[in-house]
C-alpha cells in the first residue's frame, strides 16, 4: 500500500470512531439534511454563522458508512473558523479533487489535510460518501431543507 493510501485508511478509522463536532447546534443559524440513497448515509450539517460571515460553529449528526462519517468529521474541524466563501472555495476544490479533475499535489489548493481523500478516488462507488457533507453543506448555505446526491 503507498503512503497516500495507508494515511487515508488510518484517518477514515479515526474519524469513524471518534468523530470530531458529532452533536446537534440548537442555537444554529444554517442547517440541511443530506442524504445518499446509494449507499444509505443521511446526515444533517448544523453551522452557526456570525454576522460577518465567519462560520463560528459547525457540526452534524446522523448515521452512515465509515468514509461518509470521517469525511464529515475532516470537514468540520476544517471550516471552523473559515469564512463562508472560503468554504464554497473548499467545496469547489474538495468535489472536482475527488472527480479527479483537480489536483492539490500540482496545484494550489484551500484544502489542508482533506486532501488524503483523494483516496477515494480508488473507489468510484464511494465517491458519493465523501461527497455528501460537501453538498449538504452547500445545501445549508444556500438555505435549503435538504438535499440527495440523486438529485
Ligand atoms: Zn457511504
Amino acid at each position: 500500500m503507498s503512503y497516500q493510501s495507508e494515511l487515508y485508511q488510518q484517518v477514515i478509522l479515526d474519524h469513524n470512531k471518534n468523530p470530531r463536532n458529532f452533536r446537534e447546534l440548537t442555537d444554529g443559524t444554517h442547517s440541511c439534511d443530506g442524504k445518499n440513497p446509494l449507499c444509505g448515509d443521511e446526515m444533517t450539517i448544523y453551522l452557526n454563522i456570525n454576522d460577518d460571515g465567519i462560520i463560528d460553529d459547525i457540526s452534524f449528526q446522523g448515521s452512515g458508512c465509515a468514509i461518509s462519517k470521517s469525511s464529515t468529521s475532516m470537514m468540520t474541524t476544517n471550516l471552523k473558523g473559515k469564512s463562508v466563501d472560503e468554504a464554497r472555495v473548499m467545496f469547489e476544490e474538495f468535489h472536482k479533487m475527488i472527480l479527479g479533475e483537480f489536483d492539490p499535489e500540482t496545484q494550489e489548493h484551500h484544502l489542508g489535510k482533506l486532501t488524503i481523500f483523494m483516496g477515494v478516488r480508488e473507489f468510484p462507488s464511494r465517491t458519493k460518501c465523501a461527497t455528501l457533507p460537501w453538498h449538504t453543506l452547500a445545501c445549508a448555505l444556500d438555505k435549503k431543507q435538504e438535499t440527495s446526491t440523486e438529485d
